[in-house]
């Protein structure tokens, strides 16, 4: 049987595999592959959940008002720009969608976030990765390659998997050396985990220049990654453009209520934020006690490298070591992430979790060393 062929180039897109949650023959599953909160949600908007049911029946508010109000009032933010979708990934492609079309060109960074590149092809968009510099977004490398077709540049900041970040003024720099017909779109998925002062999310470049968005989500420290939540702030002209493309009902009722009572739970995003500084720290200095390179993070998870552990030296062993360990650990119902796909496959990514998980992940991969 034929089917018909779709546009030139989406065959070229790898699927985005993610949310792995089996690991046959184990007894139990400990799920570190997808950087959601290690707490879970506020109790706050699990209740709000429930109460949700009662309005099934009705659309949901296609303006996300009250949601987008209390985004206001939490981050101080003017809530007239605010943009709400299913989850970021939502907001990535509309602003794609929007913004670059066939013959056009997406930047982001090598070991940027994968739906940057598949944004772009969806769209017929060439994506373009700029070479990084220690796993570091290099502003320098992202600036040469910016050309008269690039429509908008993706970087994550934090940048997932890496846990690398710019610096508010490598941030503003960036901006500086871009031209204006060029998105700046800052990915700042993990910054609720930050609290530095030489970092900044990026609402200010947002308040200060016409072609810098910045996009949040519900998935990482509100852990409500099922409810599929995100949101941009945008200059007022990017603001309307998604309202123009975006679903009319996008955010689905029970994303809203549970979203408004999350955000208003601040002593709980409190704790997570502490909890995730805690066992990061512990997670990052068992890893090194047993002799693994461990990537510098300032999110919710930390990027591992076996490229010491292959035992010849011989290029391509770390990847086998890496792949030797995701599959130790899922037999013993551990999933991690394997970065093959962000150009790493020598490293794995594991997420910050509870101190049980933490324990546990950090017994198996003791005892994988040991062999
Ligand atoms: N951006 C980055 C950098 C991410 O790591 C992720 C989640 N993996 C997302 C965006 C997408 O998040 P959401 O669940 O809001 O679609």
């Amino acid at each position: 049987m034929s089917a018909p062929a779709p546009r030139s180039g989406i065959l070229d897109i790898s699927p985005y595999v993610g949310g792995e949650a089996h690991a046959p023959g184990a007894d139990r599953l400990i799920r570190l592959a997808s950087n959601e909160g290690a707490l879970g949600p506020s109790p706050r908007a699990m209740e709000a959940y429930q109460a949700a049911a009662a309005e099934l029946h009705r659309y949901p508010d296609g303006g996300s008002t009250a949601l987008r109000d209390g985004l206001a009032r939490l981050y101080g933010l003017d809530a007239a720009r605010i943009i709400c979708g299913t989850g970021s990934d939502e907001l990535l492609g509309l602003l794609t969608r929007a913004y670059a079309g066939p013959g056009d060109e997406v930047l982001y960074s090598a070991h940027g976030f994968l739906m940057y590149p598949i944004s772009a092809m969806a769209v017929g968009a060439k994506p373009v990765a700029a070479p990084e510099t220690g796993l570091k977004a290099d502003v320098d490398a992202l600036l040469a390659h910016v050309t008269e077709r690039t429509k908008i540049l993706f970087i994550a900041n934090p940048n997932n998997p890496t846990g690398s970040f710019l610096t508010s003024d490598e941030m503003r720099r960036l901006h500086a050396g871009l031209p204006e017909h060029v998105v700046l779109v800052i990915d700042a998925a993990y910054a609720e985990y930050v609290d530095r002062p030489d970092y900044t999310a990026g609402e200010e470049l947002v308040e200060e220049f016409g072609n810098v968005v910045m996009t949040r989500t519900f998935s990482k420290i509100y852990a409500l990654g099922g409810l599929r939540l995100g949101w941009a702030y945008c200059p007022p002209a990017i603001a309307d453009v998604l309202n123009r493309v975006r679903g009319p009902f996008n955010v689905n009722s029970a994303a809203q209520i549970a979203g408004v009572a999350a955000v208003e739970d601040t002593a709980f995003i409190e704790e997570s934020r502490r909890h995730n500084d805690i066992w990061r720290e512990w997670l990052t200095a068992r890893l090194t006690e047993l002799g693994l390179e461990v990537h510098p993070s300032i999110a919710n998870f930390v990027l591992v490298s076996f490229a010491t552990k292959s035992g010849s030296g011989q290029p391509g062993d770390g990847n086998q070591a890496a792949e030797a360990a995701r599959q130790f650990l899922k037999a013993r119902g551990i999933l991690v992430r394997q970065m093959g796909g962000y150009g790493l496959p020598h490293c794995l990514r594991m997420s910050i979790g509870t101190e049980e998980e933490m324990r546990a992940v950090v017994d198996a991969v003791a005892a994988f060393l040991k062999g």
